[in-house]
């Protein structure tokens, strides 16, 4: 009788803390969200230009950052975080 309680105390402490730690990194990560919302832009590396393929001295704005090197993070994006 006395095993399947602290059985249950046991698992109600592990669940507990893992509930607590997940929280704890949501806080940080949204945090960090706040701080830094952008992330370099995956297509240009960051650069804000789009080399030609053909002519290696040529290039124009990346389409997806349109020039700024810089794209907001996922998490940002989806939680609306500015
Ligand atoms: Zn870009």
């Amino acid at each position: 009788m006395t095993s399947i309680l602290s059985t249950l105390a046991t698992i109600a402490i592990c669940v507990t803390a893992l509930a607590l730690l997940t929280l704890a990194l949501l806080v940080s990560y949204r945090v960090s969200l706040k701080r830094h919302p952008y992330t370099d832009c995956r297509p240009c590396k960051g650069t804000g230009e789009r080399r030609s393929r053909l002519f290696a001295n040529s290039f124009g704005n990346c389409p997806t950052c349109t020039g700024t090197g810089y794209q907001l993070r996922a998490g940002a994006r989806l939680f609306n975080v500015r």
